[in-house]
C-alpha cells in the first residue's frame, strides 16, 4: 500500500478529522511534520500551521526558512512562536537552567515545553486539532523506552489519536503518519521533492532515545510494524470486528484519565502542578 493510501486509511479508520475541522500543523522543518502538511493539505484538510522558534543557532534558521518555504508554496496560513521573544530565552538557555537542577535529557525537557507550547497557542488559534507529524518508527521507539523504563502506562494515551482525554482546554493531538515506516516517509518526502531539512537537531546528542533508535533500526520493517501492532492490541484499540457498537461503528474502548488544570499556569494537567512549570521551578 502506498503511502498516500495508507494515511487516507489510517485518518478514516481512526476518525481523525474531518474536513470541516481547523487543523494546525506543527511543523518542525523535517521531513515527518512536512510530510504530514503537505497530504493533508492534498486531501483537502482545512489546516494551518505552526512552528516552534527554538532559538538554537544555525539550524533554528534553517527549519524555520524550510517551513516558510512550504507554506508559502503551498498557501498554507503560518504561525511563528518565537521562544525568545514569548518565554524570555532560547531553548538551550531554558535547557540548561533546569539541567542545573535536576538530571534529565535534552529532549525530554524540550518535548515537555513544546507540547505546553502547542496546546495553549492551538487553543489561542481556536484549532480543533493538532496534528503532528511522529511516524510508526518514533511510536515504536516511544513504546518500547516506556517499557525499558518500567512504566508502560506511559503509552495509555498514545495511538494515532490522543485517547481518553475529553477536556475543553484540551486540544486533542492527531497523528496521521502513525502506520508509516521512517525511511518511506524519507522517500517520499525527496520524490516530492519538499523542503525538508534532513540534518539532526544538534541537541538530540544524548537522548536516551537515540539509543533505542539504534535499536529499533536494526529491526525489519515487520518487527517494527508488529510493535505497533501489539500497542495497538495492549492499548485496547485494535479495531475490529468483533467490537462493534450498536450503529455497526468499531468501538474504542475508553478510559478517561482524569485532568486537573494547573495551579500555576492554568493548563491541563494530570498533577496539580502541570510538567512544565515543575520543570521551570515555577511550582510556588
Ligand atoms: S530532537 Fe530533542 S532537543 Fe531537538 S528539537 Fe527535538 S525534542 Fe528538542
Ligand atoms: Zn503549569
Amino acid at each position: 500500500m502506498n503511502i498516500e493510501t495508507k494515511i487516507k486509511e489510517t485518518i478514516q479508520k481512526n476518525k481523525l478529522c474531518n474536513k470541516k475541522e481547523k487543523i494546525l500543523v506543527a511543523l518542525s522543518g523535517g521531513k515527518d511534520s512536512t510530510v504530514t502538511a503537505y497530504l493533508l493539505k492534498k486531501f483537502g484538510y482545512k489546516i494551518e500551521g505552526f512552528h516552534i522558534n527554538l532559538g538554537m543557532g544555525d539550524y533554528s534558521e534553517k527549519c524555520l526558512e524550510a517551513v516558510k518555504k512550504l507554506c508559502g508554496e503551498l498557501r498554507i496560513k503560518l504561525h511563528v512562536y518565537d521562544i525568545k521573544k514569548e518565554m524570555g530565552s532560547s531553548m538551550c538557555y531554558l535547557r540548561s537552567a533546569i539541567q542545573s537542577r535536576k538530571s534529565l535529557k535534552n529532549c525530554a525537557i524540550c518535548g515537555v515545553i513544546k507540547k505546553w507550547i502547542l496546546n495553549k497557542e492551538a487553543r489561542k488559534l481556536k484549532a480543533d486539532k493538532i496534528a503532528t507529524g511522529h511516524n510508526l518508527d518514533d511510536e515504536a521507539q516511544t513504546f518500547l523506552m516506556n517499557i525499558f523504563k518500567g512504566s508502560p502506562e506511559l503509552s495509555a494515551n498514545s495511538g494515532a489519536i490522543t485517547r481518553n482525554i475529553s477536556d475543553k482546554k484540551f486540544i486533542p493531538r492527531i497523528k496521521p503518519l502513525f502506520y508509516v515506516l521512517e525511511n518511506d516517509v524519507r522517500e517520499y518526502s525527496k520524490k516530492e521533492k519538499l523542503p525538508v531539512i534532513y540534518d539532526k537537531c544538534p541537541c538530540a546528542i544524548d537522548s536516551y532515545r537515540i539509543q533505542v533508535r539504534k535499536f529499533v533500526d536494526g529491526l525489519s520493517n515487520e518487527e517494527k510494524m508488529n510493535i505497533i501492532k501489539n500497542m495497538d492490541k495492549m492499548l485496547g484499540s485494535q479495531r475490529d470486528d468483533s467490537s462493534k457498537d450498536d450503529s455497526g461503528e468499531p468501538k474504542i474502548e475508553k478510559k478517561e484519565t482524569k485532568i486537573n488544570y494547573c495551579e500555576v499556569c492554568g493548563e491541563p494537567s494530570r498533577n496539580e502542578v502541570c510538567k512544565k512549570c515543575e520543570l521551570m521551578g515555577v511550582n510556588s
